[in-house]
């Protein structure tokens, strides 16, 4: 059989697979919705046995079960999909803005980050399994908790020890519209920083106050000052508060920091400095405590990473695609964690689309069965 039968295979199943995305899009399924986001990896779970792959899930307890799908010989090197269950939204936008298509494009909670992006791994799965492929296994790897930085699960370890042996992974993320594909991302930290200070009067007795507003105020200069445009190392406090009235000297304040940085260790050495600024006290009296409730490692540029882009673009060429371009972004994926251990990753190959975390979020359709082609030319020809 040849290629050309799978792409009309995936013309024929146009309108399944988006039944499919409907569904999956559907569905309330934000990172602290555990419920939410089970019940859609057991949609996925049942769509992946039914077609013949094995599928088991490791359990975390407060966010949402990490599915592992296989098919093939597993002690054989093999291909890595990887993508996320779990979307930004909150219950109730499902109901509120459910998937609608206007003008070639679908809109609706996590259409394009990244419903459509599984509904495209899970086809290629199925169509190569009906085709009889065997050139390599497949594993295919969605986290439950990815929004949200894996805190409080151990997705991260679980992602690194399963990636470990894979020839190459395509992370089925957010496409762009201009053909990009993603081979290098920042890392990126929060950073919940509360100042204490003493209260008075402002009136009475300001002399026995201690400003945790004025305290801050230093603070947010010298971290913000860490700031490298050219390193494309960034500090931002994006969130502040604190005082109660006008007429006191405010007891507390405090600010949320996000930090991106382009290589981990990088990310680690301004976890310190920004530690220092906190612990260091400008006024005296005051003190500073932090918590870091979110971390991204950063997905680093990989030699093997540019050989796959070569190679892919090869298959594009051969069978008539668009070429793919590199790009390097800001928003961290789980990509940080397969090209961690070494494995070469080209990140954001899920439908194209624009609006990512907003209610403007939308794909293009068209892209769905376009990328569904190109990922099975990609797996016939690696
Ligand atoms: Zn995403």
């Amino acid at each position: 059989m040849e290629l050309t039968t799978i792409y009309e295979r995936i013309d024929a199943n146009r309108q399944h697979m988006l039944d499919l995305w409907q569904e999956l899009v559907n569905a309330d399924c934000g990172s602290y919705n555990k419920a939410g986001v089970d019940a859609v990896g057991k949609r996925v779970a049942a769509f992946l046995e039914e077609n013949g792959m094995t599928v088991r899930f490791h359990t975390c307890e407060t966010r949402g079960n990490l599915l592992i799908a296989e098919y093939g010989d597993m002690t054989k090197p093999f291909v890595l999909f990887v993508g996320h269950l779990d979307t930004v939204f909150k219950d109730g936008t499902a109901a509120e803005r459910p998937f609608t298509i206007r003008d070639g494009k679908a809109y609706g909670p996590g259409v394009l980050d990244m419903k459509g992006g599984i509904v495209i791994a899970l086809y290629v799965m199925k169509l190569l399994k009906e085709w009889g492929y065997a050139k390599y296994p497949i594993k295919l790897i969605l986290a439950g908790d990815e929004e949200v930085g894996h805190a409080g699960s151990d997705a991260v370890a679980v992602i690194q020890e399963e990636s470990k042996g894979a020839v190459a992974a395509f992370n089925f993320e957010t496409g762009f519209m201009d053909n990009s594909v993603v081979i290098e991302r920042k890392g990126a930290f929060h950073a919940a920083i509360d100042v204490a200070g003493i209260g008075a009067h402002a009136g009475n007795n300001p002399k026995d106050g201690r400003s945790a507003i004025r305290e801050m105020a230093h603070k947010i200069l010298a971290m913000e000052a860490l700031t490298d445009f050219d390193m494309g190392n960034t500090v931002n406090v994006g969130v502040i508060s604190g005082g109660t009235v006008a007429n006191a000297v405010p007891e507390h304040c405090r600010a949320t920091v996000d930090v991106r940085f382009t290589s981990t260790e990088w990310g680690r050495q301004y976890m310190e400095k920004i530690k220092e600024i906190v612990e260091h006290s400008y006024v005296d009296g005051t003190t500073g405590t932090m918590n870091v409730p979110f971390w991204f490692n950063a997905m680093s540029r990989l030699d093997g990473t540019m050989k796959l882009l070569e190679r892919v673009n090869a298959i594009m060429h051969q069978e008539g695609f668009a070429p793919v371009t590199a790009k390097s972004v800001g928003g961290g994926s789980d990509s940080a964690y397969t090209t961690s251990v070494g494995v070469p990753t080209l990140c954001a190959m899920g439908v194209q689309g624009a609006g990512n975390h907003t209610v403007h979020e939308w794909a293009d359709i068209e892209s769905l069965f376009t990328r569904t082609k190109m990922m099975t030319a990609i797996m016939m020809h690696l």
